[in-house]
């Protein structure tokens, strides 16, 4: 993100406590004009509380939020300039689609004719132009999260707040609205905070993730870097499968060694340090195999092997002991051959693997 650029939404050292709880501890972050922002962690972690002390329907402990650089404590959550959807839609059934969407203009009092126009561009955008008249009961789950939607953004928001709005979808109909749900943000250019417990719905849609734990933003950093270079063990684990392996740390923590091998770092860490190694970065040969000038070699036996469909995800145990885990794809040379207590050879590329500070 530049400098430059007076971010949409700031949160600065916010906490919130609810008695001995701390629902959200210091956190600190800095939200682009237009930017896609995922919330993702498990149930528990803050994600909704920070939301909602952005929205106004909760005050911080400590700390403040801004938007467009300006404090808002002071601004009642109407005037905000923020859409919110819910998980839960939350539609007024007794009225239609096109009166849950006019909702937030008549609270606002623009005038009918000004009203009708927006409602049908805003049911238009979510493509349910034809279904005005319907009531919540006669649509779809995904179409009443569609009009949920359109409500939200009917009056223009700076900043659309969604949590787990796909969360009481099934899984088709959820691949097919974070599409939807990326067309339309693109289009409006609004600023997006999506919270969500599913990785893979935050990397798919998200400009960058911040990944929430008790409370704490762990890491702030856009799919790619989360992924390839997480902060620490939990996110690691987070995101995506991964072994964490223990390594002994060659002289003045230059490199590593692990059963037997030894790897030079990028650059030397003064922390003690474990490895993340992902299962499609490693590579299994037959134990005969030498390993090659630049690769990371060690010997291993298969333990377990687990059929994917479009490959096999196989449990090595290192001579220390150690587990990894290794994908293996379809014609591989040892497809026909992946039985427990085989012996083979596992490598990486040394630049595939991240280093993460150890943890007791
Ligand atoms: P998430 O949305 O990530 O599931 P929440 O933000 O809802 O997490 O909750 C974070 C923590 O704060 C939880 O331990 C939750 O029990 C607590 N909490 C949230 N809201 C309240 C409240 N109104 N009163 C007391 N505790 C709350
Ligand atoms: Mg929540």
């Amino acid at each position: 993100m530049s400098d430059r650029v007076t971010p949409a939404v700031s949160f600065q050292g916010v906490t919130r406590r609810y008695g001995s709880v701390t629902a959200v501890r210091d956190a600190n972050l800095d939200i682009a004009p237009g930017e896609f922002f995922a919330l993702l962690g498990p149930s528990g972690s803050g994600k909704t509380t920070l939301l909602m002390l952005l929205a106004g329907f909760d005050q911080a402990s400590e700390g403040q939020v801004l938007m467009s650089g300006t404090p808002i404590s002071d601004v009642p959550p109407h005037r905000r300039r923020i859409g919110v959807v819910f998980q839960n839609y939350a539609l007024f059934p007794h009225m239609t689609a096109a009166e849950n969407v006019a909702y937030p203009l008549k609270m606002r009092g623009v005038p009918r004719a000004e009203r009708e126009k927006r409602v049908n561009a805003a049911l238009g955008i979510v493509t349910l132009a034809d279904r005005g008249a319907s009531y919540p009961s006669q649509l779809s789950g995904g179409q009443q999260q569609r009009v949920a939607l359109a409500r939200a953004l009917v009056f223009g928001p700076d900043v659309l707040l969604m949590d787990e709005p796909l969360g009481a979808l099934d899984r088709r109909l959820r691949d097919q609205m974070q599409v939807e749900l990326k067309r339309i943000q693109h289009e409006l250019g609004v600023t997006v905070i999506y919270v969500t417990h599913d990785q893979s719905e935050a990397m798919a849609m998200a400009d960058r993730i911040g990944i929430m734990s008790g409370g704490e933003l762990l890491q702030v950093a856009d799919p790619e870097t989360i992924y390839a270079e997480p902060s620490n063990h939990f996110v690691a684990r987070f995101i995506g499968e991964c072994s964490i392996l223990r390594v002994s740390t060659t002289e003045g923590g230059k490199g590593y060694e692990i059963a037997g091998a030894c790897q030079e770092l990028p650059a030397p860490s003064s922390q003690p340090f474990d490895i993340v190694v992902r299962p499609e970065n490693v590579v299994v040969s037959p134990a005969s195999k030498p390993v090659q000038e630049g690769e990371f070699g060690i010997p291993a036996k298969i333990r377990e092997v687990t059929y994917l469909g479009a490959g096999w995800r196989v449990m090595l145990e290192l001579s220390d002991g150690q587990t990894l885990m290794a994908g293996i794809p379809r014609g591989h040379q040892l497809a026909g051959s992946l039985t427990p207590d085989t012996n083979v050879l596992a490598t990486w590329s040394p630049d595939s693997v991240a280093v993460l500070p150890t943890e007791s």
